[in-house]
């Protein structure tokens, strides 16, 4: 086996959360390699729909306080992307209009109920929902990958593309690098940030799971203001116009196909609460992998191969959460202190 060049780490994945961590380490002078199978930034951190969703009824009891922490840095975290990159991710923080049906029972203290909707999103027609205002904002994810992979790459973080990750190599008991399917790289601490694929690395197998979603977008439609998250769907607008329709949940493995009777049933969904939406078109529609686990909460932390970690497992929230995965793995990893209780998502909840 030849070993080509050392690094401090190595990143196996090239999409938010492995990009945000590679510049967490470089931050601290570390030398870092991204192995990224195709090119970086192009599976569910370009699918994904962008909302920062850190409202509580949301998310599993265990993920808020991470959640929460994240979305608070989330304003520095874009614009330090934006002056390494020149590249604007879009974060809009007019907030988040949640739906609920009228009879609904989940707590809402602290949320301000919209009783008029006609001054704040004209164009929303709700039926006998009820409307809320969150403070949420949300940011175009591809637009955010392109800008932390231009940021890794103004910082010198090493890019291999287009070499797929087959396993960590070990030895002494160590991680000591990665085999890939067409050489191989020595590093004495491996990230896994393969997302949804993370279990296809060997030796040890991180239980990570596709859970695909399908989504479009619409142009020349009436411009909301607010993200709307409606039962069964949400629309998210983008400041170039787009308006992006989501999404689907299904296991179906890895097939990232869409399907045209899906997108339309979307389709219909945001015209029932947007009416105007029906003189729109549809601009481009896509499918993307989540990175699941089995028990829907991410996987973060030393595995039992001393020198291996993983990140992965954000299932819904990876984008939300890629500034706080970057601060807390980068604190494990380099032994300092972090301030989050992390042990629930610890990839030895798996171990046999
Ligand atoms: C339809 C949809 C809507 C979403 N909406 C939101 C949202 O509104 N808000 C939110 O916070 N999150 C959302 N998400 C979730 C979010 O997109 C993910 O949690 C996040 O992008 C995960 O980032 P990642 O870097 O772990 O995975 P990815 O972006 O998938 O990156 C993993 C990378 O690893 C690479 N890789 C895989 N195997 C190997 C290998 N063997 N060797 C080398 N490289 C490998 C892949 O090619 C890929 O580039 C959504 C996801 C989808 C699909």
């Amino acid at each position: 086996m030849q070993v080509v060049k050392a690094w401090d780490a190595i990143i196996v994945g090239g999409g938010i959360i492995g990009c945000s961590l590679a510049i967490a380490l470089r931050k601290k002078n570390w030398r870092v390699l991204i192995v990224e199978r195709g090119e970086p930034g192009q599976e569910a951190s370009h699918a994904a729909a962008g909302m920062l969703a850190d409202f509580p009824l949301e998310l599993p009891l265990l993920l808020r306080k991470i959640a929460a922490a994240s979305a608070r840095m989330y304003p520095e975290f874009v614009h330090e992307l934006r002056d390494e990159s020149g590249i604007d991710p879009d974060l809009r923080e007019d907030g988040t209009i949640q739906l609920f049906p009228a009879d609904c029972s989940e707590p809402r203290q602290g949320l301000s109920r919209l009783a008029d909707l006609s001054g704040v999103e004209p164009t929303l027609a709700i039926g006998d929902l009820q409307a809320f205002l969150l403070e949420e904002c949300s940011v175009d994810p591809r637009a955010l990958t392109s800008a932390a992979v231009q940021a890794a790459r103004h910082r010198q973080v090493d890019i291999a593309s287009g070499t797929s990750v087959v396993e960590v190599v070990i030895a002494a008991g160590q991680a000591a690098g990665v085999r890939t399917d067409k050489s191989s790289y020595g590093a004495p601490v491996v990230v896994n940030c393969a997302g949804a694929w993370a279990s296809q690395i060997g030796p040890l197998r991180i239980p990570s799971k596709p859970v695909k979603g399908q989504l479009l977008s619409m142009v020349g439609g009436p411009a909301l203001r607010h993200v709307v998250r409606a039962p069964g769907v949400y629309l998210v607008p983008r400041t170039d116009g787009r308006l992006l329709i989501g999404a689907t949940l299904e296991n179906a493995g890895f097939d990232k196909r869409t399907n045209p009777e899906i997108i339309q049933r979307l389709r219909a969904a945001a015209i029932q609460f947007v009416p105007p939406l029906a003189e729109a078109r549809i601009l481009e529609a896509w499918a993307g992998l989540r990175p699941g686990s089995p028990d829907d909460l991410p996987i973060l932390g030393a595995t039992q191969i001393p020198g291996y970690f993983a990140a992965t497992g954000h299932f819904r929230d990876g984008i939300l959460l890629a500034p706080v995965t970057a601060q807390i793995m980068a604190g494990l990893i380099l032994g300092e202190p972090h301030a989050h209780d992390i042990s629930a998502f610890s990839p030895l909840r798996f171990a046999e």
